[in-house]
């Protein structure tokens, strides 16, 4: 999972960029990228590099992004590895020059791989999706050279990567000379949002993630890109777009429990009002089962909403039991075990005063491989909590994800083949609430989604085992 932005029509669109990239932090913290293009002078500029977004660009780096087309990229690596080749943006210097960058997952990786050296005399230098995107556009964009007809091209070479690459994904590219571009899978897996400001008779354009990238660039949120479609912004600031497969949409209901930011909204649900729901939901539920609790305590950030209004609806507190520090961000670049372990142990402190002697009803957004939830469960027993339960704003999610969330090992998932009982048993609660599957779609005021790892129904068949055995994973996250 990552973050995506790109922007045309604005001065130093680059510079801009960095604070964007702020907004979509929390897609990803493995690395952090902005390339620029500059119509005036024909150049590229890129910059990019491992950490957060702060620590990546320097004050000389950000000056040197000169232009007024940008694509800025945070990487959360799902697949492929945290090396730099594997760092977005990138770009191929044939045909035009072409920069992109994505959020998803293709699922049929090896078979495009093949394709593209056995057909097309190319090879691949990295692990990464996207780089098979890219050359599948300069394939077609190469076969075409001889139109004049840019859009008409690009729009052909983007119809048939649909068709031929299967998975996840939403990405936006930049054409020297020409323009920046943005396409999504033909299931509209992943989000990406069109933001515009108004620039004389035209628009300047924004592509992004999630909305609040708009807000601080002072765009407004324009639509949401539409599954299959392709939207192409010249340099002149023409827009023209066209749906090139249609299907249902089949939007990740995981962004609205979990992923993206409370302020974002996507297919016009609001997440910050879904999660509201979810904790309505979750509370009839826990009504049903007759939990009674002395206070209501979100597992911090995401699960804040859901507990606040679950505790609402069961008319009891609403406290903080667990203070996140915000300053532990990556474990994972600590080499050492012992201190590993106690960066973690520090991610989540217990604040024993509104812990001690009481019945808690801790509310998560949703319960994954389950060894974060056990350590908390554990912490607020240690803390001197009479009981624990545990609601979640998932319901059990008991398949793997091979579309961009990391968790596509169905053995590593806590609820895969087990009961919610078992499930219990195992978290070490005394009680655990899971939103029901068939309370979802009403939950997210959506009919069509994608919740394959809750049901097992993947908008794109993937072999778990092919998929495995092709891909170099990095498996083992702390969901
Ligand atoms: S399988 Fe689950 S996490 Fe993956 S895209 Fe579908 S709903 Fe989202």
């Amino acid at each position: 999972m990552c973050g995506v932005v790109g922007l045309i029509g604005e001065d130093q669109a680059g510079e801009k960029l960095y604070p964007a990239l702020f907004a979509l932090q929390h897609r990803g913290q493995d690395a952090a990228g902005i390339l620029s293009y500059d119509f005036e002078r024909c150049q590229f500029h890129l910059e990019k590099g491992l950490g957060l977004v702060e620590d990546v660009f320097t004050s000389e780096r950000r000056q040197r992004l000169k232009g007024s087309m940008a694509l800025g990229h945070t990487r959360y690596s799902t697949i492929g590895s945290v090396d730099k080749e594997d760092l977005q943006p990138i770009f191929l210097s044939y045909p035009y020059g072409i920069g992109m960058i994505h959020n998803g997952n293709v699922t049929n990786y090896d078979e495009i791989v093949d394709y593209l050296r056995d057909r097309k005399l190319r090879r691949t230098f990295s692990r990464n999706d996207l780089e098979i995107l890219m050359h599948m556009v300069a394939v077609g964009l190469a076969s075409r050279k001889e139109s004049a007809d840019i859009a008409g091209n690009l729009s052909a070479s983007v119809k048939e990567l649909l068709q031929q690459v299967q998975g996840a994904y939403s990405a936006i590219g930049m054409l020297a000379d020409h323009g920046l571009f943005a396409f999504c899978d033909m299931n509209g897996i992943r989000p990406l949002l069109i933001g515009r400001k108004r620039q004389g008779d035209k628009y300047s354009y924004c592509f992004a993630s999630e909305k609040q990238v708009f807000f601080g660039l002072g765009f407004e949120y324009w639509r949401d890109l539409r599954p299959g479609e392709l939207v192409l912004v010249d340099k002149d600031l023409n827009f023209q777009s066209s749906v090139l497969t249609e299907k249902k949409p089949r939007p990740c209901m995981f962004e609205w429990i979990y992923f993206a930011g409370s302020e974002t909204e996507w297919h016009g649900r609001p997440v910050y009002e879904v999660r509201l729901k979810l904790g309505e939901i979750l509370a009839q539920e826990c009504q049903k089962q007759g939990i009674d609790v002395d206070l209501v305590a979100p597992v911090p950030d995401t699960s804040r909403a859901a507990a606040c209004r679950l505790a609402e609806v069961l008319e009891r507190p609403y406290r903080e039991v667990l203070i996140k520090n915000r300053y532990v961000q990556r474990s994972f670049i600590v080499n050492e075990p012992e201190v590993r372990k106690m960066m973690v142990n520090l991610k989540l402190s217990p604040v024993q005063s509104e812990i001690k002697g009481k019945k808690i009803l801790l509310v998560d957004d949703s319960i994954v491989r389950g060894t974060t939830s056990n350590r908390i469960v554990r912490l607020l027993r240690e803390a001197g909590a009479e009981k624990v339960y545990l609601a979640s704003t998932c319901p059990p999610i008991r398949h793997p994800c091979f579309y961009g969330i990391d968790f596509p090992e169905g053995e590593s998932l806590v609820a895969h083949k087990r009961s919610e009982a078992e499930v219990a048993r195992i978290l070490e609660v005394d009680g655990l609430v899971f939103l029901p599957l068939n309370r979802l779609q009403e939950g997210l005021g959506l009919s069509s989604l994608c919740s394959a790892c809750l049901d097992g129904d993947y908008p794109v068949p993937v072999s778990s085992e092919n998929f495995l055995r092709t891909r170099n994973l990095n498996l083992g996250g702390e969901l």
